[in-house]
């Protein structure tokens, strides 16, 4: 299995990105963002729970998280692969996964970590806000504390996967076209 972990702060690209991923090499996309979003507009009990820490620019706990993310891996009968989209944003995030996809006799193959300026996130997301319609993406107070919990959280994360040589760093700056072909490349040279 290919099993990705496309990394990188709100306003990257990921979701963008995972699109092309995924057509080019057959994976099933996981955003727990998305899952969350779906939820909520579903009025589920998950929903409501997740959506007063969105709504914050805060993390879901990780349990939770955890749960759910489970959850969606197993529905899928025998994938090629997947795109961990949006997780894991904790080290106890990162630690479940590794111990979950071992239970599947799987494991990560790469985190690709697309890097941008915190300046150009910000205008990203405001502007993204006009077309998502998310409320998190609206309010430049919920932006910046979306950008420091990544910050302080989540790009910890990273280590972990240095430790396990997996981690590449790729360029989130320039057109979509560009970076889809350097993470393109950064899959086919170490995969
Ligand atoms: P995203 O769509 O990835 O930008 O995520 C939107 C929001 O959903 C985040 O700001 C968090 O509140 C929540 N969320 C998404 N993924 C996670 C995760 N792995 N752990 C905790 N919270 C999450």
């Amino acid at each position: 299995m290919l099993n990705i972990v496309l990394f990188g702060p709100p306003g990257a690209g990921k979701g963008t990105q995972s699109e092309r991923l995924i057509e080019k090499y057959g994976l099933v996309h996981l955003s727990t963002g998305d899952v969350f979003r779906a939820n909520i507009k579903g009025e589920t009990d998950l929903g409501k729970l997740a959506k007063s820490y969105m709504d914050a620019g805060q993390l879901v706990p990780d349990e939770v998280t955890i749960n759910m993310l489970r959850s969606e891996v197993v529905k899928h009968e025998a994938p090629k692969g997947f795109i961990f989209d949006g997780f894991p944003r904790t080290n106890a995030q990162a630690h479940a996964l590794d111990e979950f996809l071992a239970s599947l006799q799987t494991e990560i193959s790469l985190m690709l970590a697309l890097e941008v300026e915190e300046n150009e996130l910000k205008t990203r997301l405001l502007k993204r806000a006009e077309v998502s319609g998310r409320p998190d993406d609206a309010d430049p107070a919920v932006i910046e504390k979306r950008i420091a919990v990544y910050n302080n959280e989540t790009a910890p994360v990273k280590a972990f996967y240095q430790a396990q040589d997996k981690f590449v760093a790729i360029d989130g700056i320039g057109s979509i076209d560009e970076i889809t072909q350097r993470l393109f490349s950064a899959i086919d040279t170490n995969h």
